[in-house]
């Protein structure tokens, strides 16, 4: 019982909007790198586009990719959009 409240707590925690930003400098590979707001490797504030509030990463990626055609989630925010 106790367990379920927790994974019930976890799933809304998880469903909570966030802003997210991409980088306006592309990695050295390329890949302009999608931010979650508070994220400890977000860029500047002049080196940032702000995508808008979204549920998950995956959201975030898709419209940052109608801004670069090349775009990666941050290894550290955006652990589960990361790919390169
Ligand atoms: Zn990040």
């Amino acid at each position: 019982m106790q367990k379920l409240q927790y994974d019930v707590l976890l799933t809304q925690k998880e469903m909570i909007m966030a802003d997210y930003y991409v980088n306006k400098n592309p990695q050295s590979n390329g890949d302009h790198e999608v931010h979650k707001s508070g994220c400890t490797h977000m860029p500047e504030e002049q080196n940032r586009i702000l995508l808008g509030d979204f549920y998950t990463c995956f959201d975030a990626v898709k419209t940052a990719k109608t801004i670069y055609s090349t775009v990666d989630g941050c290894y550290y925010c955006c652990n589960e959009c990361h790919n390169s």
